[in-house]
């Protein structure tokens, strides 16, 4: 199936659960997340008009931007930012969606100042306590926002999670919807626009619960099974640009 066909699909799907919620079509943006695979699926992707698309990686992210030079791209980092990694993402007008600590956000800020640019963020929050999710614990989202929002260089838009992996043979959709609630509870009461939950299981519960933007990978772009994709070794001299 090509990634024309299933964008589609899931724009039929974005439809029906925002009709369903009474909301608009519009109101939801559509990330699609394009981690492991190869830039010609990320160019049909926008040729379909699908121009957010997220990464988890920097520096497989770098190599797809370079590879891409594509000014149609909105980019999405979805990724956990190493704090030694935060220098390849500051200056690239990309929206930060994994924001999850104070030590993140004292060195965003400082390289956004001594650059003079602005980091849009979401904050990160990990609303069913899952270890093996990134985020900051439901506790600690007040303190961590009230933080990033004191500083000059960053505009704190939203919050972000991922729910736990539903046990096998139960309904994602309802497994993960109460965790969207929790997160939807969250930015209703810091007041904050940007609602990034749901994937491709359960994009529908988190339409119904306020998602303003969903982070679809397999829907769109397949299974993922061959790793990160690298940049391949210039085939000629001066084939391509740095
Ligand atoms: C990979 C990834 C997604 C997309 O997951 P799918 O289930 O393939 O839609 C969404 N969010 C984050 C943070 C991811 O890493």
């Amino acid at each position: 199936m090509s990634v024309a066909t299933r964008i589609s699909a899931v724009r039929e799907r974005i439809a029906a659960a925002t009709e369903a919620a009474g909301r608009a079509p519009d109101d939801v943006t559509i990330v699609g997340v394009s981690k492991t695979h190869p830039p010609e699926m990320l160019e049909a992707a926008l040729d379909a008009e699908l121009v957010d698309l997220g990464e988890n990686r920097t520096d497989e992210w770098d190599a797809k931007r370079r590879a891409l030079a594509d000014p149609r791209v909105r980019w999405h980092f979805v990724g956990r930012v190493q704090t030694r990694a935060a220098a390849d993402l500051v200056g690239h007008d990309v929206l930060i969606h994994s924001v999850d600590r104070r030590r993140l956000v004292d060195r965003l800020e400082r390289l956004c100042a001594s650059d003079g640019t602005q980091q849009r963020v979401l904050v990160q929050v990990n609303v069913g306590d899952d270890p093996a999710k990134g985020g900051c614990a439901l506790d600690e989202v007040d303190d961590l926002v009230a933080y990033a929002v004191d500083k000059p260089h960053l505009s704190v838009e939203g919050v972000m999670t991922v729910p736990p992996l539903p046990p096998s043979h139960t309904d994602p959709n309802a497994a993960a919807r109460p965790h969207f609630a929790r997160l939807a509870e969250v930015a209703d009461r810091l007041d904050l626009p940007e609602r990034s939950m749901g994937m491709s299981a359960d994009l529908e519960a988190a339409v119904a619960e306020g998602a303003t933007m969903v982070r679809v990978g397999t829907a769109i772009f397949g299974p993922r099974d061959d790793g990160p994709w690298q940049h391949p070794a210039p085939t000629r001299q001066g084939a391509r640009r740095g």
